[in-house]
């Protein structure tokens, strides 16, 4: 093996890279990963000196704090290239303010500036082979932190281990989604963690999703967990609704996950004149929608899919099919997005950060 020592971040390469192993044309999504990934440990009230070292299995206690008590954030985001070969990060700021408030919701330290972007910027650099050329191909970037120490006892933990996995993704096509409308199972609840990447929220969405998938639905539309009449989030995607020609989508809440690519949508949208609102949506108004033909489009949003478009709901047994449309808005604000990252479109907003 071959050592390396920046000043910031040692790293120790693998021998053989086994990227030639991998079929990119047939890539199921967060499956295959890159040769390294990123440690970093946070002991004795501080950040340790961050590695890069190959990808492979490790150790933790079995009474590990992450097993029993569930403190484990993450975050999404992905590398694109360029038609000229240099390859692009989309508003990692963004990612790592949301990171940190993540950790503070879930009593973890927050990580540092140095080792979040410094660490993304220097393992996709050394994995820049893995980021393919050409729309649709991306590196989706898995930066995670875990608490490690050990003890069954329910205290926030004083160990916690950062580390960033890289897996390459082909542009992410869920087939056509239907949704059912949340009548009984929440998301997430006023005071509780549903603003935080914390893996629990995940984990609580499986058994309703699988009772949904039964019926014949792919996602849930999350409604606030107080009424079940107010429009929150698409399974792990931010959602907007088009009536008429306007897109409406709920503004961010305790409940309501911040993401960057809703927010990033709403600029283009702002900037390229097509109209929309930040304001609770209900369930009563898209029902009515259905019903009268106002209702245009459902989409959900989030880095992985970018925008995946809703063919149709169930709401109280009754299903509603959405028309099929031209002048897709989900369809061209996912062009506008997709060609800033892949630099295929200037970048007005400065939201593009080289590597
Ligand atoms: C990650 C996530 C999103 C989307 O966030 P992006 O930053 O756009 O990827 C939306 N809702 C939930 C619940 C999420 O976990």
């Amino acid at each position: 093996m071959m050592l390396k020592t920046t000043s910031e971040i040692d790293i120790v390469r693998v021998k053989a890279s086994k990227i030639n192993e991998i079929d990119f044309e047939n890539l199921a999504f967060g499956n295959v990963f890159t040769d390294h990934m990123l440690v970093c440990d946070f002991k004795d009230g501080q950040w340790q000196k961050p590695i890069i070292k190959p990808y492979e299995p490790f150790l933790i206690d079995p009474s590990a704090k992450v097993f029993h008590y569930g403190q484990a954030i993450f975050e999404g985001m992905k590398a694109y290239r360029d038609e000229n070969d240099a390859i692009w990060l989309f508003r990692p700021d963004q990612n790592l303010d949301r990171f940190n408030k993540s950790a503070v919701r879930m009593a973890m330290p927050e990580i540092t500036e140095d080792i979040f972007i410094g660490g993304l910027k220097t393992i996709v650099d050394l994995e820049r082979n893995w980021v393919k050329k050409g729309l649709g191909n991306t590196l989706y970037i898995r930066p995670f932190m875990i608490a490690i120490g050990s003890g069954v006892i329910a205290q926030p933990s004083t160990q916690y281990k950062f580390m960033i996995i890289l897996s390459p993704a082909r542009s992410y096509y869920s087939g056509e989604v239907k949704v059912i409308i949340a009548e009984h199972y929440s998301r997430a609840a006023n005071g509780g963690i549903g603003a935080a990447k914390a893996a629990g929220n995940y984990s609580s969405q499986f058994y309703p999703q699988k009772l949904a998938q039964e019926k014949g639905f792919q996602q849930i539309i999350w409604t606030d967990d107080a009424t079940h009449t107010k429009l929150e989030e698409a399974g792990t995607m931010n959602v907007f609704f088009r009536i008429n020609d306007t897109i409406y989508t709920a503004p961010t809440s305790e409940r309501i996950l911040d993401g960057v690519t809703r927010k990033s949508l709403i600029a283009i949208a702002k900037r390229d004149g097509i109209k929309v609102e930040e304001r609770t949506v209900l369930v009563d108004e898209i029902v009515s929608g259905a019903k009268d033909g106002t209702l245009k489009e459902i989409f959900g949003v989030g880095t992985a899919a970018v925008v995946s478009p809703i063919v149709g709901f169930q709401y109280q047994e009754q299903y509603y099919e959405l028309p099929i449309i031209q002048n897709s808005i989900a369809l061209l604000l996912k062009d506008t997005l997709t060609k800033i990252q892949y630099k295929l479109a200037e970048d007005t907003f400065g939201w593009t950060v080289k590597v």
